[in-house]
Parts: structure tokens; C-alpha cells; sequence
């Protein structure tokens, strides 16, 4: 039987959430329109809502809080955490952002033209919004397999060659200003690229002389499933990785509000002089002073801690393998899930979970609602509401994905929080045939998904 690592942590301080009962439950879920996005905090015993900006900090990283060095200019951690980036991701220089999408936008602004295209190993909403927002063209450049829920690939998150190739000779080279490479693939559900397909991705953009940016904000997860699933790297430490890694990277952009272990912070990385020196000319007015970014100073000190932390191999195996405990004891009760599990989350196949449901009865966003009710645990939808409409038809985007998402904060729970959340899910799904649909009672025209309200249908 396969096992799972104990939690790498002793726990110094508790959170006591409030514990609703089912009839409040039920009372809570009804007042946010059946939205999960419309509850309370509060009302959420275990909240799986996202693992963006939700970890938990550790003693040391509270301690750096107290050495925070709040100067305008020349904060020392700033200087702490300009180090701590240069010694383990490897990049030449770094400008601090407030999170990941400040980073996105100077490096937009400052490469993306009209007419151009920027290939990605599928997008990332803030990404995208950005590339485009400065006239570029997001082309997916991922393999076909990321698409599709029922094939098992290692790395599933890895760039189509071809794909990539043929968009060269498409367009060609110098209508690309770089290649975002995302590691691992958020939407794919946490997906990993191999260290074999960044080598081959790099020795292409080389020949043409395309830049790579790596969208980094979940490379520690990246890194270990290298280590745990690529030949040759079962005895490279994550820190050695994650410097192979970005040895094929021109730059990156990271939201350390995810493996950066804080809750809020950001940077763009290059070693490219020039863009670093356009980048601390329009940092100023985005962010702030090229020594803090949007950042407070004890935030800083707390990033460069968590940096460090997060490349320890009990901590990284832990949160993995406390996320792929909760999927298999999913697919082991027969639930319906995504596969493979990836590094920060699991998602469940809300079609093939509630199949008495239409597509138009919103199977994803009513599971969602209804596992709150079982359980209290929050979850998020990711289907036919979160991709809206069609701009010039009107018509709902149909995604063949209906999916309810469970994301897991990092250091936040243990593994009696997964059974809970698993036996809910379990439960409901014995269940399952007595779940009615939802329908909009409001429907906002722009991302619909935070604000809807639903009503039983
Ligand atoms: C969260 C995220 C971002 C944006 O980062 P923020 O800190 O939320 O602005 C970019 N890319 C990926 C893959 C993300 O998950």
C-alpha cells in the first residue's frame, strides 16, 4: 500500500475556524445565491477555495517579519530578497512586484507589440490579460493530451515541439517577442513540464533567438515531480533542479503568493540588461521603488525566507503527496476526478459525477454548492460559468470540462482535512441522484462566475 509523509511541521499557533451546523450551512449557501465565491470566510470550516496567497507562514518567517526594514530605498530585504532569488532560481537580475500579475504587466508592456505572438503552455488569465492588453496574440502551444482528463503522462504540462514550430514558421521568429513557459500548468490542474522538454524548448528558441519566460509561480511543485518521476534526477537536491530548470529560461515572472510560501509578493527575473533596465524605469510607476515594488519591507524578508523553505524536500514531498492523498482516496471511493492529480490540487468531473444533469443545469457550480452543505469545505467552479459567453453570439462557452476544483493551501492542513473533505465528497456522491441543477437568477456580463447568483432549478 502506497504511503504518505507525516506533516513536516509541529504546529506553534491554531486558527479556530467556526463549525457550522448543516441547517446554517444550508441557510449560508442559500444568502450567497448557491456561489461559493459568496461566502463568508467565516462560514467555511476547510476553505479549498485557492492556494493563491492562502499558505501558512512558518516561526522564522513571522520572526523576519519583526526585522522588516521599511526604508523608502534600499531596504535590506530587499537586498535579502534580490540574494536569496539570484543563489536559487538562478536569474541575473530581479525587479520586486506586488504579486505575479505586476510582473506579467512590465514584462508585457515592455516586449508584447500588436502583431505579435506570444506561445504558451496553455494560458493563464492574468497572463493572457496582459499579453493581449498590449496587443500580442496568445497562441497555445501545449500537447494535446493537457486537454484531455482521462490520459495519465507524467508530464502533461510540457510544450508541443510542432506546435511551437509551426507557429515559427507561421508567423515567424521575430513576431515573437518570447515563449511563456509555465511551470507547472495551472489550468491543466497543476500539470508538470520535464526537464527534458525545457532543454528541447530552449535549444529551439535558441536557434531563432527567442526569449523564454518561465512563469514560475509553481516551480518548487515542478521540481519535485522531476526529481520523483525524470530519469537522473532522483539524487539532485530541489534546489539544483529548479537552477537546471531556469538554466533554459531567459527570465521569469513569480507569484510568491504560491510557492513563494507568503501571502502576498512578486517579481520579474531576466538576465537580459536591457529589459532589466526598462523594467526598473516602469516599475517605478506600476509598483513602487525598484527596492520594494509594492512590497512591504517585512513582507520582503518573509519571501526570501519562504523561498528558501519551500526548496526543503520534506516540505515540498508533504504538500505534494498530501494532495495526491485526497485524490486517491477520490478515485479509490470510485469518484470521478481529473487525472493525473497535480501538485496543487484535485479536480472533480462534475459530468460524470452528476450525470442526470444538463450542462445547462450547471453541474459543476451545483456540486460546488452542495459539497459546501455536506461538509463546509469550500470549493470553486471551473466550468460552463467561469467561461462565460461568446463575445459575438451570445452563446455560453460549452467547456467539455465541468470541473469543481479543490485547491489546497500550502502547510494549512492536515490529513484528517482531507478525510473530512474526502468522506463529504464520498457521501454526497452515494447520493448523488437526489441533486437538483441551478439556474442564474443574475448573471453579470463580465467574469460572471465571482458575482452570480443561482437559484434551484
Ligand atoms: C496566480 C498566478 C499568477 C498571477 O499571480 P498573482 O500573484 O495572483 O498576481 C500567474 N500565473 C499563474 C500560473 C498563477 O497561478
Amino acid at each position: 500500500m502506497k504511503t504518505y509523509p507525516a506533516e513536516p511541521y509541529r504546529i506553534k499557533v491554531v486558527e479556530m475556524p467556526n463549525m457550522l451546523t448543516r441547517e446554517e450551512r444550508v441557510e449560508a449557501i442559500k444568502a450567497a445565491g448557491y456561489n461559493t465565491f459568496q461566502l463568508k470566510s467565516d462560514d467555511c470550516y476547510i476553505d479549498l477555495l485557492t492556494d493563491s496567497g492562502t499558505n501558512a507562514m512558518s516561526d522564522r518567517q513571522w520572526a523576519g517579519l519583526m526585522i522588516g526594514d521599511e526604508a523608502y530605498a534600499g531596504s535590506r530585504n530587499w537586498l535579502h530578497l534580490e540574494a536569496t532569488v539570484k543563489e536559487y532560481y538562478g536569474f541575473k537580475h530581479v525587479v520586486p512586484t506586488h504579486q505575479g500579475r505586476g510582473a506579467e504587466n512590465i514584462l508585457s508592456t515592455l516586449l508584447c507589440k500588436p502583431g505579435t505572438y506570444v506561445p504558451g503552455n496553455m494560458y493563464f488569465t492574468t497572463t493572457r490579460y496582459h499579453q493581449e492588453a498590449n496587443g500580442a496574440t496568445f497562441r497555445d502551444v501545449i500537447i494535446d493530451e493537457a486537454h484531455d482528463p482521462s490520459i495519465d503522462l507524467p508530464f502533461k504540462g510540457n510544450i508541443d515541439l510542432n506546435k511551437l514550430q509551426a507557429l515559427i514558421d507561421e508567423v515567424g521568429a521575430e513576431k515573437i517577442p518570447y515563449v511563456c513557459l509555465a511551470v507547472t500548468v495551472n489550468l491543466a490542474g497543476g500539470q508538470p513540464v520535464s526537464m527534458q522538454n525545457m532543454r528541447e524548448v530552449k535549444s529551439l528558441c535558441a536557434k531563432y533567438n527567442i526569449p523564454i519566460y518561465s512563469d514560475c509561480t509553481r516551480c518548487v511543485e515542478n521540481a519535485y515531480f522531476i526529481k520523483t518521476r525524470e530519469e537522473g534526477y532522483a539524487n539532485k537536491t530541489i534546489k539544483e533542479i529548479l537552477l537546471e530548470m531556469f538554466s533554459y529560461a531567459d527570465g521569469a515572472t513569480m507569484s510568491g503568493k504560491k510557492d513563494g510560501l507568503v501571502n502576498i509578493g512578486g517579481f520579474l527575473a531576466t538576465n537580459d540588461d536591457d529589459v532589466f533596465t526598462r523594467a526598473r524605469e516602469l516599475v517605478v510607476v506600476f509598483e513602487g521603488m525598484p527596492s520594494y515594488g509594492g512590497m512591504a519591507g517585512r513582507d520582503m524578508e518573509a519571501f526570501a525566507i519562504g523561498i528558501k523553505e519551500a526548496t526543503r524536500f520534506e516540505y515540498i514531498q508533504h504538500r505534494v503527496e498530501q494532495v495526491a492523498y485526497l485524490g486517491d482516496k477520490l478515485e479509490a471511493a470510485g469518484v470521478p476526478i481529473v487525472r493525473p492529480v497535480g501538485g496543487h490540487g484535485v479536480f472533480l468531473d462534475a459530468r460524470a459525477f452528476l450525470p442526470h444533469l444538463t450542462q445547462e443545469q450547471l453541474p459543476a457550480q451545483t456540486l460546488a454548492a452542495h459539497l459546501y452543505i455536506e461538509s463546509g469545505v469550500r470549493s470553486m467552479e471551473r466550468g460552463m460559468v467561469s467561461a462565460g459567453r461568446n463575445k459575438e453570439t451570445g452563446e455560453n462557452h460549452k467547456p467539455k470540462l465541468e470541473t469543481v476544483r479543490l485547491t489546497i493551501p500550502r502547510r494549512v492542513y492536515t490529513y484528517a482535512h482531507m478525510d473530512v473533505t474526502a468522506d463529504g465528497i464520498i457521501n454526497l456522491f452515494k447520493n448523488r441522484d437526489k441533486i437538483p441543477g441551478l439556474k442564474f437568477v443574475y448573471e453579470p456580463p463580465m467574469l460572471r462566475f465571482f458575482n452570480a447568483r443561482f437559484e434551484v432549478c
